[in-house]
């Protein structure tokens, strides 16, 4: 997308930790992607694990970082990414959270998570997670000034199956203390196809400290999660499918609410 300028535009940017793809201030959403990456930065390798672990949603989340991007290209709305694995740190906990930095995910054991000093989890604090953090402060902030106050959408993805269990949901809303928004999005996904939709499945959205109630709670903003599934969004023809069917879902979304004032949806 070409970069384009003025005061309702964020711009473009480009860090270790993290990116953030430009778009209208004043469009009334942000979309955030906080498991877009498996790649470890120079100087960590693998953290001991074999290479094909890196390949697996214990990495990151597969597919979730290409509809995040296609999702801001056809809403010109911006979007923030991370750029390096949940393995070395999981940008959606708390700092207090004991799964900041796991050091068993789904079966494997991350050997260079395991009796980290606290000097290396300070470090990593430091150079990849709150980077992300005061980025998508100053994004979110901006649209807030822009005088249109942002949705927050959280783009993830979901494993088919989880400790021998499948998934029938080939989409799921996780949602916590705000339901406006979310009930909006599983009546539009549950009018849009003969599917089923999660609602607060496989899990609930209701996790403290995570990035939606470090930076959409605080402030009031309507928010939610969305999971795709995996086996669904691996390949580019999935991701297109499914980006579109968000891209309308959305975009109707915000033409009917142009206000952002959800929350009056849902009392
Ligand atoms: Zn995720």
């Amino acid at each position: 997308m070409a970069a384009q300028h003025g005061a309702n535009m964020i711009e473009d940017e480009r860090a270790e930790g993290y990116r953030i793809i430009g778009g209208r201030a004043d469009g009334g959403l942000v979309i955030l992607c906080d498991h877009a990456s498996n790649a470890m930065p120079a100087g960590y390798g693998t953290l001991g694990l074999d290479e094909g672990q890196l390949q697996r949603h214990i990495a990151y989340d597969i597919g979730a970082e290409a509809i995040a991007e296609r999702l801001a290209a056809a809403l010109g709305v911006p979007a923030l990414f991370t750029r390096v694995s949940r393995l070395l740190i999981d940008p959606n906990r708390g700092e207090d959270d004991p799964t900041l930095i796991m050091q068993l995910s789904d079966g494997a054991v991350v050997p260079a998570n395991k009796d980290l000093p606290a000097a290396e989890r300070e470090h990593r604090l430091a150079r990849f997670y709150r980077p992300y953090h005061a980025a998508i402060d100053r994004v979110v902030g901006a649209c807030r000034a822009s005088g249109r106050p942002p949705l927050i959408f959280s783009v993830h993805s979901m494993t088919p199956a989880m400790k021998g269990v499948l998934r029938p949901w080939p989409v799921s809303i996780l949602w916590h203390n705000d339901f406006g928004l979310a009930r909006l999005l599983l009546d539009a996904f549950r009018t849009a196809g003969p599917w089923m939709v999660g609602d607060n499945e496989p899990y609930t959205g209701g996790l403290e400290g995570d990035t939606l109630w470090q930076h959409a709670h605080p402030h009031g903003l309507p928010n939610a999660v969305i999971e795709y599934r995996q086996d669904l969004v691996a390949g580019a023809e999935g991701q297109a499918v499914w980006a579109d069917h968000t891209a309308r879902i959305l975009r109707a979304i915000l033409a009917a609410h142009s206000n952002a004032r959800l929350k009056d949806y849902a009392s």
